[in-house]
């Protein structure tokens, strides 16, 4: 049995003086009701319930400076929630881990509780879902009434976009509720694992070695078409975040190999930890100097390759510059990308 209001007494009205007259107000245990309804209405899962801006820990050994700065964007998202936001959204975009969801729920939660918006939570691959159950076999066509509620939520959070490759026809469906909803300045609030680069085009996929094409890691555009990204700058505002991913981030960089966040994969990743090993083994082998082993390395190694002990993780110990702010965007992807000097000499 619930409580019974002890200001209403269970009525919901609370009367109250105003300008010596006195009126009926709604109580708060009735506001309150009703900003559970409607947090339930928006679905959040389970696992993200807790999740508040109140609750969300942008310092901790290792963060980046970006979680703060996304979290100072996402208050502010709320506090000019609708005007000055007008129906842009934000495009939430990092590694996994760094808490993009988390920051997503707690935009939606303010919005829902404080402002009386009516949210929606989707994951994308449920979404995808959804649309492929939409499908009618007998009209042979997509019954949108169904996907009514994620064309018309106020304010739709779709999470982990990119994380699946749907079908064609299940995409279009897809792009045309983003685009729908981006007609209507109805807010979408995106997060991806994606970096926010184009889609690489047929000519650039070319010219990559295979070697390059195995450790090139897709971009946004890659997963949901350059069109689409870049209607989705358009209609989000984009917020990059990193953070307890980041040394690996900075470790990928010193491998990275070409233009559009190309960086290593976990195979290359390992090949290199396999490497150094190998040419420790092979250094303290030439320096007990024992004549035939060391004979056998000299002819077998590159030249140079014993007497410099190459070290890769050189390439990555070089300490970040200082800098006020953190970069964003382009600027910070870019170096992400850009391969290590050291690297390309070795492939001259
Ligand atoms: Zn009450």
């Amino acid at each position: 049995m619930e409580e019974i209001c002890s200001l209403c007494e269970g009525s919901g009205l609370r009367i109250v003086e105003e300008g010596g007259r006195q009126v009926a107000r709604a109580c708060e245990c009735r506001v309150a009701r009703r900003a559970a309804r409607m947090l339930e209405q928006a679905q959040i899962p389970r696992r993200y319930e807790e999740c508040t801006l109140e609750n969300f820990e942008p310092k901790y050994d290792g963060a980046d400076r970006s979680l703060q700065s996304a979290l100072v964007q996402a208050r502010g998202f709320v506090k000019g929630y609708p005007v000055e936001t007008d129906g842009k959204g934000l495009l939430l975009v990092g590694p996994v881990g760094v808490g993009k969801t988390h920051i997503a729920v707690g935009i939606l939660k303010e919005l829902v509780q404080e402002r009386g918006a009516h949210g929606l939570f989707y994951d994308y691959r449920e979404l995808l879902k959804e649309v492929q159950n939409s499908y009618n076999q007998k009209v042979a066509a997509t019954e949108l009434e169904v996907l009514r509620p994620v064309f018309e939520a106020e304010v739709l959070v779709l999470d982990e976009l990119g994380a699946a490759k749907p079908s064609d026809w299940v995409w279009d469906t897809v792009a045309h509720i983003l685009n729908s909803r981006y007609n209507d300045r109805r807010t979408t609030i995106i997060t991806t694992n994606f970096q926010n680069f184009e889609e690489i085009t047929k000519t650039e996929l070319r010219n990559l070695t295979d070697i390059q094409k195995a450790a090139r890691e897709e971009t946004l555009g890659d997963r949901i078409g350059e069109r689409m990204r870049s209607r989705l700058q358009e209609m989000c505002v984009a917020v990059e975040m990193y953070g307890e991913d980041y040394r690996q981030l900075k470790k990928r960089a010193s491998f990275a190999i070409g233009p559009k966040g190309a960086s290593a994969t976990p195979a290359l990743r390992s090949a290199a930890e396999a490497l150094r090993s190998a040419a420790e083994a092979l250094q303290s082998a030439a320096e007990e100097d024992i004549p035939s082993i060391s004979k056998a390395i000299q002819d077998a190694a590159p030249e140079g390759f014993i007497a410099q002990r190459p070290r890769i993780d050189e390439c990555v110990a070089a300490p970040e510059p200082e800098q006020e702010k953190p970069l964003v965007g382009r600027a910070r992807m870019g170096r992400w990308a850009s391969p290590c000097p050291k690297r390309l000499n070795e492939n001259d």
